[in-house]
């Protein structure tokens, strides 16, 4: 059985989800130890539990431990089945992060799925619908990965009951894994304010804002009809596209921040973003090395990609990745924002 040590790292939900999804792929079992230990209410939550939760159902595990507050689990994944499922956190939580804890062993499954996910879709601290829909996705699809997503409504903290609908399709041979080490030439840049339930100047406010910070053209300055849960909420997304790869930008409002201070967050992650070579913005760079390892890992070619950062949870998922597949990552920084991260496939001890 493979041991993880929850605290290790980052230390937070993702050592979990990374932890479940590789369990999962290569059906070998796991305890983890120390669930979250470094965030401030340690153990699973809610939103952790619906990943565990998903993660049974679509292999018909057994698990230990998979209760709210529990610091220890052990999960003996079986087959992974595809089919048709419906996920849903019961909360505000993200459903993209349960999304992201079954998509890879989905993606190399033995047929199709479909998938309704429901929870949070615009979340703090989590990759936002669109982020994975124009950023994560794309990425899958170079691997040979068939993927559809399609945000149904949106959810926001507190009240949740978002809905998105996902296909996923396993490639018809093997996965595909390639270089990306530059985003090509840039194509589009584009502002949305998703701010159900706030009255049309704070939507407004914002899109000034953000428009004369990143010198934008009218057109650039979108505020989209789309159906949501019935609370308030306020993202502020940049979708900046470059020919190999997209990066989604988001500030959240909350009451007591101004409209010009959520775009300011805005306005400086894009920034940092434009002012670095590397193809990956930091969040994408970190969820990007599971799908990756797990393409080199079953074709032994290696493969590398460039980033703006390097962030704790990118080496905590290079450790966990490491722990499950016959993979090593070596990174390299070529500047002040600029590293290049390769994954060569690994003959695991005794083999
Ligand atoms: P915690 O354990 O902290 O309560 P958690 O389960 O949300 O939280 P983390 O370990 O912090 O887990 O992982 C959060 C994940 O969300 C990381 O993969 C990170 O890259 C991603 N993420 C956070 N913010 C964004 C964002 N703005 N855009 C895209 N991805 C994001």
């Amino acid at each position: 059985m493979i041991e993880i040590d929850g605290s290790a790292g980052e230390g937070g939900g993702q050592v979990l989800r990374s932890a479940l999804a590789l369990s999962l792929c290569t059906r070998q079992p796991v305890k983890l130890r120390g669930i979250r230990a470094r965030r401030p209410r340690p153990g699973l939550m809610r939103q952790h539990l619906a990943c565990v939760n998903a993660a049974m159902q679509v292999s018909g595990a057994k698990a230990w431990g998979a209760e709210l507050g529990s610091c220890e689990l052990v999960f003996e994944p079986g087959p992974v089945r595809p089919g048709d499922y419906s996920f849903s956190v019961g909360t505000a939580g993200s459903c993209c992060l349960v999304f992201q804890t079954v998509l890879p062993a989905l993606m190399v499954a033995s047929g199709p799925s479909r998938l309704l996910l429901g929870g949070g879709t615009h979340n703090p601290m989590a990759p936002p619908f669109h982020f994975v829909q124009r950023c994560f996705a794309p990425l899958l699809a170079r691997l040979g990965v068939g993927i559809d997503l399609q945000l149904r409504r949106l959810g926001f903290h507190p009240a949740g009951g978002g809905v998105f609908a996902a296909e996923v399709a396993p490639p018809a041979a093997q996965l595909q894994p390639f270089d990306l080490d530059s985003r090509g030439p840039l194509l589009d840049t584009y502002v949305e304010c998703f701010a159900p339930g706030l009255p049309a100047r704070v939507v407004q406010r914002e899109l000034d804002a953000i428009g004369a910070g990143l010198g934008l053209l009218a057109d650039q300055l979108r505020a989209p009809a789309a159906r949501s849960n019935e609370g308030p909420g306020n993202a502020l997304l940049v979708t900046v596209l470059h020919e190999h790869v997209g990066e989604v930008v988001t500030a959240f409002g909350e009451k007591g921040v101004t409209s010009e201070a959520v775009a300011e967050v805005a306005i400086s992650g894009v920034r940092a973003y434009m002012d670095s070579a590397g193809a990956l913005g930091p969040h994408l760079a970190d969820q990007w090395m599971l799908p990756l390892a797990l393409a080199v890992s079953r074709t032994g070619t290696p493969a590398s990609f460039t980033c703006t950062d390097l962030t704790l949870h990118a080496t905590t998922n290079m450790g966990v990745i490491e722990a499950f597949l016959p993979v090593a990552f070596d990174a390299v920084q070529h500047g002040p924002a600029s590293w290049q991260v390769s994954v060569s496939h690994r003959l695991l001890p005794g083999t």
